[in-house]
């Protein structure tokens, strides 16, 4: 098999980079090694309205709810309400992820992507030391594909980047570990996407509660590696569901474990080679959400990766327009939110009650640095010490 581009994985990252990649002149492979797109579902299945901007789904069969924003409950339980615009990116819909991802590849085999199920990425090929496609695997036969570039858009366990020489090893410190129920026969009467933060209840991350319909949500946990131990996550959540009456009645339709990079991104570019979602680390280090990074990056990938091919270059220097343009928007805001994270994981639950108790009253549709400053100033003053670093931040 010979193409100009193979992409391994066919989640957001792989669909989107393939697509654009196609559109832009490619001949191009996705190999998936699940039998099909999108499941088993991994994900909290939240997004921000702005993935409409990026007109790359059609039709609305993969949004479950729409959301009006976000509640954020501190420690002592006081909330604050974002509207749907502030929430970040993980606020806007609820999705059925299994219909949105094959909604995506389906755009990726319009564009003239050919995909291969049940194909597993076993090594990478290389000749005289360049990489020139991969080894894959299907049912028991293994087989060669020659590709010039190799797109690794194979997630949080990524093996491409390794394969090819980058390093991809996450700290403990750097990786969430999630366990999620879906329930059903919940009781919530709420058009919003729900965060709980504390010590308590999720070391270094949240858990959320994403209502999926009227009477299903995805009530989750994420916890830092490094400061969990084994069966701690799902302990945590089940004290947590068990605690609320209109959880607790539920009935669990799907259980999901698995993990979530929260560190800063890595090298994506090589010689023939190029990383993509979340075996770059494209994820918001604040929320876990990897979803619109996806995507926005897959697009960037896929144009550069046409380019390449145009040309017929396939070295770092012609691949480095994808990196620097990411540079220039993405990575600021990941890179800051991966200083944010840092703060946020440190803070004491009585700051973290201070804060929110200085924010529940705020009109967020105002928000500039300095309203903020006021609303902190008038209620908490001692909290503008503790928040020095956010403030610092706050003007990158
Ligand atoms: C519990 C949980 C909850 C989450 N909730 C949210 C959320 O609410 N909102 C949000 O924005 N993000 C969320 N995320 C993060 C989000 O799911 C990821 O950021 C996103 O899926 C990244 O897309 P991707 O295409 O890079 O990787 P993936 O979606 O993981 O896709 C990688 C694909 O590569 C395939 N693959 C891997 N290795 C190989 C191989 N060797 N050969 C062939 N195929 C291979 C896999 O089977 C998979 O299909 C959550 C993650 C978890 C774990």
């Amino acid at each position: 098999m010979k193409y100009d581009v193979v992409v391994v994985g066919s989640g957001p990252a792989g669909s989107v980079t393939a697509r654009f990649a196609a559109e832009s002149g490619a001949k191009v492979l996705m190999v998936e090694r699940r039998q099909e797109v999108g499941a088993p579902v991994l994900c909290g299945e939240g997004i921000s309205k702005k993935v409409d901007e990026f007109k790359v789904l059609e039709g609305k069969r993969w949004i479950a709810n729409n959301m009006d924003g976000a509640r954020i409950f501190s420690p002592d339980g006081t909330m604050v309400k974002l509207s749907a615009d502030m929430a970040g990116s993980e606020t806007g819909y609820v999705l059925y992820r299994d219909i949105f991802d094959q909604e995506l590849a389906r755009g990726a085999i319009r564009a003239g992507v050919d995909l291969m199920l049940n194909t597993c990425a076993v090594d990478i090929l290389k000749e005289n030391g360049k990489i020139n496609g991969i080894k894959a695997k299907q049912f028991d036969e293994e087989f060669d594909v020659e590709a010039d570039i190799v797109v690794g858009a194979d997630g949080v366990e990524s093996k491409v980047g390794r394969w090819g020489g980058m390093k991809t090893t996450l700290k403990p410190y750097d990786l969430e570990t999630c366990v999620q129920y879906t329930l059903s026969n919940v009781e919530l009467d709420s058009a919003y996407c729900d965060f709980y933060l504390g010590k308590k209840i999720a070391p270094g991350g949240y858990v959320w509660v994403f209502p999926k319909g009227k009477d299903v949500a995805n009530v989750g946990i994420g916890i830092l590696a490094s400061l969990s131990k084994p069966g701690l996550s799902l302990q945590l959540l089940d004290k947590f569901i068990d605690a609320r009456p209109e959880l607790k009645k539920g009935e669990p339709l799907r259980f999901l474990a698995g993990a979530v990079p929260v560190a800063e991104p890595i090298e994506a570019i090589r010689d023939n080679l190029l990383l993509v979602g979340d075996a770059a680390r494209q994820v918001d280090p604040i929320t876990g959400g990897g979803l619109m990074a996806s995507i926005e990056a897959g697009m960037l990938a896929g144009e550069t990766i046409g380019n390449a091919v145009d040309e017929q270059r396939f070295d770092e220097e012609m691949l480095s327009p994808y990196e620097e343009k990411l540079e220039n928007t993405l990575y600021k805001k990941l890179k800051r939110n991966y200083a944010v994270k840092e703060i946020l994981i440190n803070m004491e639950d009585k700051t973290l009650n201070m804060l929110a108790d200085s924010l529940k009253d705020y009109k967020f549709d105002e928000l500039s640095t300095l309203s903020l400053l006021k609303a902190l100033v008038s209620k908490h003053p001692s909290l503008l010490i503790k928040l020095k670093p956010l403030i610092k931040l706050s003007k990158i």
